[in-house]
């Protein structure tokens, strides 16, 4: 069964560097335009993409903040 993913981001945690962004094979990722408490502007999902991540964790793995949890879902399961 093809491994299919789900990612959160503590957007108020995310100093903005785009690492998470640059390292996603899938392009799930991409910069809000809104700022977050601290002034960032924060990685969010896309609502558009936010069902490709395959849980490669690559995110997850360059976040120097631990702002990124990635969780394996089957095939079928409600992201
Ligand atoms: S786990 Fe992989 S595919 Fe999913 S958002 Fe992170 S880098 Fe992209
Ligand atoms: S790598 Fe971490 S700190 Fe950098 S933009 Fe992504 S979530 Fe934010």
């Amino acid at each position: 069964m093809a491994k299919r993913g789900k990612v959160l981001i503590n957007r108020d945690l995310c100093k903005g560097c785009l690492l998470c962004i640059r390292s996603c094979p899938a392009r799930v990722l991409e910069q809000d335009t809104e700022p977050n408490k601290t002034g960032s502007y924060p990685s969010k999902a896309t609502e558009e993409n936010i069902k490709k991540c395959i849980a490669c964790g690559n995110c997850f793995e360059v976040c120097p903040d631990i702002c990124i949890e990635v969780y394996e879902q089957e095939e079928g399961e409600a992201v």
